[in-house]
Formats: C-alpha cells, sequence, structure tokens
C-alpha cells in the first residue's frame, strides 16, 4: 500500500531524512502511517494538532556507556540504549533488548511500536524500549550480572515505577532483571514496582512468563474463530525457541493444534510427531543450549535438525507463528508457506514479517494478525503486575491467565472493528494501527503541543 495522502507523505520524507540509517525504523513508521491514510483524511484536528508530525519522534532517547569486567580481568564496553517515545497514555513501558544487533535503529522501531501495542491493551501505558548490544550467550553468570549491574547504574537515573517502567525482551529474561531489580533497589533505596517480568519471590506475576505465547494463541483463536477456523487438528510452524516459542507451543497444543517446528539462530527443528516441549524447555530455559541438541534428547525418531534458520518456513503448515526476530520472513518465505497452503501467519516476534511478506499474505487471502496486537499479551501482563504491585497484592494464576484471555479477545474486536469502521474488513493490520493510534492521539490533543 503506498502513501498518497500528500501530508502523511511529508511525515514520512522527514522521518527518512531524519533517521537515514535505521532502515528497520522506518520500515515501522512507514507501516504505520499507510494504514493511517484514512483517519488522517476523516480528523483534519488530528491533523492540525500536529499529531502524527509529534508520534514519530522520541519524547526522549538516551544512550550510555556500559562498562563492565570480564571473567579474565578484562574491561569490555558495550552501549546501553533506552527510548522513552511517548507519555501520552502512561508512564513509558517496553522491555530491553540484549542482543549483539541491537543499535539504535532497532530500539527505536520497538519503541514506536510499543505506543500502539500498549495503547490496544487499553491499560495506562506508554510505549518505550532499550537493551544493549551485549550478547549473554555464552558469558557465565558472574559476567551476566556484572553487564546488568552496570546497565542499571545508568538507566535507574532515568526509570522509575511512576516514569518508566523496563521489561524482559530478547537476551533479558527473570535472570537478568533479577539482577538489574537488585540494582536498582540498592541505588535508589526503594523496593518499587520499576521493572516487570520479576521473579515470583519479590514482586513479579504469576502467569507473565508464559503471557505473550499464550496471549498470541489468544488472539489467533479469537481470529481464527471469527473467520470459521480453529486450532483444534491444525498443524503449526513456529520459530524460535525462547520465551514467546516455548509459550506459543504450550498453548497452540492445549488448544489441539500439532506444533511441527522449532528454531534458533543457527538452524531448526521438523518434528512430524509435534514438538516434545519438555525437552525444548530443559535446553533453552535450564541449560541455556541449541536447539539442535533435540535430536538426540527426545524420544521422538522421526525428529531432523537441518542449519539455517530461513527453511523453517518451508514446512508443511497451516499456521504460521513467527517468534523469534524481526524481519524473519521475506517475500520468498511468505510465498512458500502461501504454497504449502498455509492460511494464517500470526507475530508473536516484533515485525518479523517484511512489507514483501504481508504483500503476500493479502494477494493469497491469507489471515494476518499483525505483532503489535497479536503480541501484547506479554506488556499487558506487565501492566497486570503493575497493578498488583500497586495494590501489595498477587493475584492467582487463573485470575492473572483469565484477564489475560480478556485482554486479547478484546484487542481482536477492537482491531477488526477499527478495520471495518475505516473500510478495510479483514485487514486487522490496519485495524490495529488505527485503534490503537486514536487512543493515543487523542491524549496528544487534550494534553496541548508537548
Ligand atoms: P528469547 O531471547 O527468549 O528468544 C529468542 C529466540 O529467537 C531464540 O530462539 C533465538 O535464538 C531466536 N533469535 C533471536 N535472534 C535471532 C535472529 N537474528 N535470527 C534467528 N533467530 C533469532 O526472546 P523472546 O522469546 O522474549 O522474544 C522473541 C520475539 O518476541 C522478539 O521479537 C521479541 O521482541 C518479541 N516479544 C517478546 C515479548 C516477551 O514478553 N518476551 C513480548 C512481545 C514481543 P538464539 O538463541 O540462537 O539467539
Amino acid at each position: 500500500m503506498a502513501i498518497t495522502n500528500e501530508y502523511l507523505k511529508g511525515v514520512l520524507a522527514d522521518v527518512e531524512k531524519r533517521n537515514a540509517n535505521e532502515p528497520e525504523f522506518i520500515q515501522a513508521v512507514t507501516e504505520v502511517l499507510e494504514t493511517l491514510q484514512p483517519v488522517a483524511e476523516a480528523r483534519p484536528d488530528l491533523v492540525e494538532a500536529g499529531v502524527f508530525d509529534r508520534i514519530v519522534e522520541p519524547e526522549r532517547q538516551i544512550i550510555f556507556r556500559v562498562p563492565w569486567v570480564d571473567d579474565n580481568g578484562k574491561v569490555q564496553v558495550n552501549r546501553g540504549f533506552r527510548v522513552q517515545f511517548n507519555s501520552a497514555i502512561g508512564p513509558y513501558k517496553g522491555g530491553l533488548r540484549l542482543h549483539p544487533s541491537v543499535y539504535i535503529g532497532i530500539i527505536k522501531f520497538l519503541g514506536f511500536e510499543q505506543i500502539f501495542k500498549n495503547s490496544l491493551t487499553t491499560l495506562p501505558m506508554g510505549g518505550g524500549k532499550g537493551g544493549s548490544d551485549f550478547d549473554p550467550k555464552g558469558k557465565s553468570d558472574g559476567e551476566v550480572m556484572r553487564f546488568c549491574q552496570s546497565f542499571m547504574t545508568e538507566l535507574s537515573k532515568h526509570i522509575g515505577a511512576d516514569t518508566d517502567v523496563p521489561a524482559g525482551d530478547i537476551g533479558t529474561g527473570a535472570r537478568e532483571i533479577g539482577f538489574m531489580f537488585g540494582q536498582y533497589k540498592r541505588l535508589r533505596n526503594e523496593f518499587t514496582g520499576v521493572l516487570t517480568g520479576k521473579g515470583l519471590t519479590y514482586g513479579g506475576s504469576l502467569a507473565r512468563t508464559q503471557a505473550t505465547g499464550y496471549g498470541l494463541c489468544y488472539f489467533t483463536d479469537e481470529m481464527l474463530k471469527a473467520n470459521g477456523k480453529s486450532f483444534n487438528g491444525a498443524t503449526v510452524a513456529i520459530s524460535g525457541s525462547g520465551n514467546v516459542a516455548i509459550y506459543a507451543t504450550e498453548k497452540a497444543t492445549e488448544l489441539g493444534a500439532k506444533v511441527v517446528t522449532v528454531s534458533d539462530s543457527n538452524g531448526y527443528i521438523y518434528d512430524p510427531d509435534g514438538i516434545d516441549l519438555d525437552v525444548v524447555k530443559q535446553i533453552k530455559e535450564v541449560e541455556r543450549g541449541r536447539i539442535k541438541e533435540y535430536v538426540e534428547r527426545t524420544s521422538h525418531a522421526n525428529a531432523t535438525y537441518t542449519e539455517g534458520c530461513k527453511g523453517v518456513w518451508t514446512v508443511k503448515c497451516d499456521i504460521a507463528l513467527p517468534c523469534a526476530t524481526q524481519n524473519e520472513i521475506d517475500g520468498e518465505s511468505a510465498k512458500a508457506l502461501a504454497a504449502n497452503g498455509c492460511y494464517c501467519v500470526s507475530e508473536g516476534a516484533n515485525m518479523p514479517s517484511t512489507p514483501d511478506a504481508i504483500e503476500v499474505y493479502f494477494a493469497n487471502n491469507m489471515l494476518y494478525g499483525p505483532a503489535k496486537a497479536a503480541n501484547a499479551g506479554g506488556v499487558a501482563t506487565s501492566g497486570l503486575e503493575m497493578s498488583q504491585n500497586s495494590e501489595r497484592l498477587s493475584w492467582t494464576f487463573e485470575e492473572v491467565d483469565g484477564k489475560l484471555k480478556g485482554i486479547m479477545q478484546n484487542i481482536f474486536a477492537s482491531c477488526d472493528s477499527a478495520a471495518k469502521e475505516f473500510g478495510m474488513e479483514g485487514n486487522y493490520m490496519a485495524g490495529a494501527n488505527i485503534a490503537g493510534f486514536l487512543k493515543v492521539a487523542e491524549a496528544m490533543k487534550a494534553q496541548g503541543v508537548c
């Protein structure tokens, strides 16, 4: 979909000029502006208030040095980031990514998407994101702790329970959140809900670990049902084998599907008998190992491992749930999925489909659940963790999971109705962008030019 609206063309041209070396950020903004064209036409008041011009520029970007000492006594230096993108509807909220590919463009694309995602949850959370080019892979616990403590020493100056509440993302799990929380408490001498994804013994929420994967399946289930389909009896291809992939596999299986693939950045497993999730959890959650070990560890004799992660999309499936990283499905992979009869792609990872891939989904009338909506369960449950911290109470697993399911059903309903209202029925990407945008835009307009 090209931008034809002259005003939005100008907004995008400015973004391209200002952020020329950040292709992921430009990609994320382009997709949103394309689908907001009918809104810009229907709402000249938002144009006049400069909402579109303002929403594409972060309120604040912080870049800092993260020095730490490795196990050999050598000084290492990483770069830390926090982008506080938009606080119109609540304190900044969004995860911390620890991966060598991290640079400001990745953090900005994630922070920008987070604005709309958080708005869709209906909880009062603004958009932010952060992280570092630190790679936790192959590091000892001591090295990870020293990195996390150094990272938080600077980050603590910019965050707070009512200002900015970071969480996990790629490379940041319970271990890293624990080290960061400990350092924040030590520096500030306060025990507050400044991070989410915390351990259960110090303010974490039940069901937060499962939330993104479960939420993805709750959203996808609603989308399937609305279109006369279901997980029951379906074959599902999942990429990744981290937090999102593991709990998406668990819930999809519970809903009656057979998940036949998982992957990591080296290669993928195809198991025609259905993924043996206990083995994946042991390798990934306990031992922090590589997915290729699955074949020797499972009793499923037909399981195979193939080097290279892209091949995962050539496996025959009905439903694809990308849960690894950005731009992991390109046009060619999308065509392979369509040719194999896949009728639904729903995104656990952030921006896993390239623009070419999305075109293929629409050209083949596939159901497409965009990340902003489909993976919002993680941040929604982080919002529920914040509520429990404020109340100084803990809810049961069933209570949190029940609320998560209700939120995901509402998100689907909002995407569906916004798409219909703006004449794009069945285009849940447009629906998610419009519904997420409108709430933030009204708040920005009400708060004046700031
Ligand atoms: P994890 O670190 O737990 O797992 C990431 C998985 O993706 C691993 O299997 C990893 O393999 C694989 N992966 C990472 N980078 C690449 C790459 N460049 N190419 C191929 N595979 C890769 O992260 P999460 O499961 O938490 O996050 C996965 C996705 O879900 C991300 O896009 C994240 O932003 C998104 N997300 C996460 C949420 C959460 O609550 N955790 C919430 C919403 C979205 P390897 O081990 O080899 O690196």
